[in-house]
């Protein structure tokens, strides 16, 4: 289903929790909505699904506007964060719900549940009931209940929160195969950015009510738009007096102006070993914090802490040692703009 929001606003009481939201959906597209704690995620799901009234916008499905739509009648399935499971009812039961509701046959209701069972690996599992089941498989089962009816859109509120970690890696690689295999527009809340870069196709990033930016995991990663986007997605330092740093003093020269640097974008050797040895900078390192793949390293320049990684194959650092540091590339902002500067 093709989905248009405009100028989508809810007020609750003087509180103004989403505030102008226009964005459109391509059908068969997954996406993330990302954001803080009570940016207006769910609240904007809420709207789309009909459990809450918008203040002012228009939501349309399929180019017909559904704002006076009751839930039932918008094509739309849900999976919660804590399962909501009919907790007196088996597995088949569960899924067959939404299906006996529409009051079909009972054949038609086993060849779909059994489809069901299927996709989403329950096979054997039918006549358990939601005590009998693991964290994962019950969010499975959540899954194939929401799809029975065949929904056009489905939405998924923290769909994993209550997951341990582990299954919730496996669940999320699960979802995004079964959702792209099924080719349902779907639309997710996470506060979880790598939950979100890994299994959106496309991100929107909610932050006080407002939508930052939508785009691709890769191009959010690449173009922040906004500070707080190039702040809350992907690891990075905030610098405030980047003048100081070799190769941005032109930036630094500009009022106001704070720079936000990617660990990626600072090389780090021994003194001496970095290429473009006029554009080095002496640093110091503070901190080393082993991080199973690589080493994460802080460093001092100045007054300035920067954060960067280096791979196990190469020397190890230690507290103290100094350094040459290289920063290839910074997000720069001010209050007016934004724009990249690059060491080259
Ligand atoms: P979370 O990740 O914590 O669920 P969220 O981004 O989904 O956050 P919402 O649940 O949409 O955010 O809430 C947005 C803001 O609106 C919050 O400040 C919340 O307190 C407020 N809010 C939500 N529902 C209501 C309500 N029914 N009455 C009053 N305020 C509400």
């Amino acid at each position: 289903m093709h989905i248009e929001v405009r100028n989508l606003n809810k007020n609750f009481g003087d509180f103004h929790a989403v505030k102008d939201v226009s964005f459109e959906i391509e059908k068969g597209h997954l996406i993330g909505l990302l954001g803080p704690s009570g940016g207006g995620k769910t609240s904007i799901l809420r709207m789309l699904a009909g459990l809450e009234t918008p203040s002012s916008g228009d939501i349309i499905f399929h180019g017909k506007r559904v704002n006076d739509l009751p839930p039932q009648e918008r094509g739309i399935g849900f999976v919660f964060q804590n399962y909501a499971l009919f907790k007196h009812m088996t597995v088949y039961d569960n899924i067959a719900f939404g299906l006996k509701v529409k009051k079909q046959s009972k054949e038609q209701i086993r060849e779909r549940v059994m489809y069901l069972v299927e996709l989403t690996g329950l096979k054997g599992f039918e006549h358990r009931y939601a005590h009998q089941l693991s964290g994962g498989q019950r969010q499975r089962v959540a899954f194939a209940r929401a799809l029975a009816p065949e929904p056009q859109l489905l939405l998924l509120d923290e769909p994993f929160a209550a997951i341990d970690a582990k299954i919730r890696t496996e669940l999320r690689t699960w979802l995004k195969d079964m959702i792209e295999r099924v080719g349902i527009t779907s639309i997710f809340v996470t506060h979880d950015q790598e939950e979100a870069i890994e299994v959106a196709d496309e991100i929107m990033i909610i932050s006080k009510g407002k939508l930052e930016q939508k785009g691709s995991p890769w191009d959010i990663y690449k173009n922040p738009e906004t500070p707080f986007v190039a702040s809350f997605i992907g690891e990075s330092t905030i610098v405030d007096n980047i003048g100081k740093l070799k190769g941005f003093e032109d930036a630094g020269s500009r009022p106001g102006t704070k720079a936000l640097i990617r660990p990626e974008y600072i090389e780090i050797g021994k003194p001496g070993e970095i290429r473009l040895a006029s554009a080095t900078l002496p640093g110091k390192v503070k901190h080393l914090h082993f991080r199973g793949s690589e080493w994460m390293v802080e460093l001092l320049v100045g007054d300035t802490k920067l954060i960067t990684y280096r791979s196990l194959e190469k020397e190890v650092l230690h507290p103290g040692d100094q350094v040459s540091v290289l920063v290839h590339r910074a997000y720069l902002f001010n209050d007016n703009e934004s724009w990249i500067a690059e060491n080259k």
